[in-house]
């Protein structure tokens, strides 16, 4: 889809994803590699674009999901993309001669890739995923045994053998320690020398122990909080503002919206935005939902319709006009913020905010 909602302006700050990227680094040691998730269009924010901003700070690791948003990238030979989701969607034989690597998440997936290598008789590039307790993704642990068995180093040029956290964001959670010990179990019991991933954004803030050979962060970048319970140590890469379309005053007794949700309880001055569910404007954020200008706070009123919201600008002084921005995220208002206010998450809102905001890129 093309950018046709040009009322409000989505800004995504480059600099700022690259003082993450080195911010990150600060944390590890020299023997862990610092990979960048850029799946799902880098989280709705552009991956092309990031990957690009990214390579040239010395990133030369990416993990998407699917092939095809590997092909997407702009070739960079000299590094690595992963494909989180394997061979979904595509053929085995598309990986071959390429710097795409396939992530094997079963039996299966490696009898595939290994009878592939077995008939060119070569090596193939491969990671190797182990379920530790997500149970979405990966090779059982129980299943060691069979992959002992079937000689994988013999087969494959492994990258990394990797594993996935559940509950990274809740640095007390005893999860954490039960994957990580389970992590270092199966990599024993499977007794392959090859290097070892295992943190995403969250898991990097575990310390350490969590680190290995190689940490695969996506939203840290994107500046969403790692430690959802502490001062955000990223800097925010997005924001976001909308134009109001119209403005109103209106009596006591008057309803906003569909449904006539909303009543008014007394004269007020109202604004309507331009952002609506179609941009990724939560519906539930009629209840909760805030909007600033100027650093002034407005509340939303009525339901979130398709391609606009209503908010209450009484208390807003000087008095709002049409063509006025109202920030939607940015300095006084989070994306964690606004996720909280919608019960969702930072990663969501990003990856909803489509396609329709005219688009801006910093840096
Ligand atoms: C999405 C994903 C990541 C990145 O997670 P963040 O929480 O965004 O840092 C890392 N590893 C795997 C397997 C993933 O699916």
């Amino acid at each position: 889809m093309e950018e046709t909602n040009s009322q409000a302006l989505l800004e995504i700050d480059l600099d700022i994803i690259a003082e993450n990227y080195n911010f990150l680094k600060t944390l590890l040691d020299e023997k862990t590699r610092l990979a960048a998730v850029v799946k799902a269009d880098s989280y709705g924010l552009g991956s092309k674009i990031i990957a690009k901003k990214l390579y040239g700070c010395g990133c030369r690791q990416f993990y998407v999901s699917y092939f095809n948003e590997a092909i997407q990238l702009e070739k960079m030979n000299d590094a690595e993309i992963y494909v989180l989701h394997g061979f979904a969607g595509t053929t085995p034989d598309e990986f071959l001669d390429t710097n795409i690597v396939p992530v094997l998440n079963s039996i299966e997936d490696i009898k595939t890739w290994q009878t592939i290598a077995g008939k060119m008789n070569k090596k193939l590039p491969a990671i190797i995923h182990i379920d530790t307790g997500m149970n979405r993704l990966g090779v059982d642990v129980k299943d060691i045994p069979d992959l002992v068995k079937m000689e994988i180093d013999k087969s494959f040029d492994i990258k990394y053998i990797m594993s996935h956290l559940a509950c990274a964001e809740e640095k007390h959670n005893p999860k954490n320690k039960e994957q990580l010990e389970k992590f270092k179990f199966a990599v024993k019991a499977l007794g392959i020398k090859a290097p070892l991933s295992f943190a995403n954004s969250s898991g990097i803030f575990l310390g350490k122990d969590y680190h290995f050979n190689q940490v695969r962060p996506g939203a840290a970048l994107y500046g969403i909080n790692p430690e959802p319970d502490r001062y955000n140590p990223m800097k925010a890469v997005v924001s976001l503002k909308a134009k109001i379309l119209q403005t109103r005053a209106v009596e006591k007794g008057e309803t906003v919206g569909y449904g006539c949700s909303y009543v008014v309880q007394k004269p007020s001055k109202l604004a309507t935005i331009a952002a609506g569910y179609a941009d990724g404007f939560f519906r539930v954020l009629g209840e909760h939902g805030l909007v600033y200008f100027k650093g002034v706070k407005a509340r939303i009123v009525g339901k979130v319709s398709m391609d606009a919201i209503v908010v209450n600008v009484t208390a807003v002084k000087p008095e709002p006009k049409v063509g006025d921005w109202a920030e939607i995220i940015g300095e006084n208002q989070t994306v964690d913020d606004v996720a909280s206010n919608a019960n969702t998450i930072g990663y969501e809102v990003f990856t909803a905010l489509g396609s329709r905001y005219k688009r801006v890129y910093k840096g």
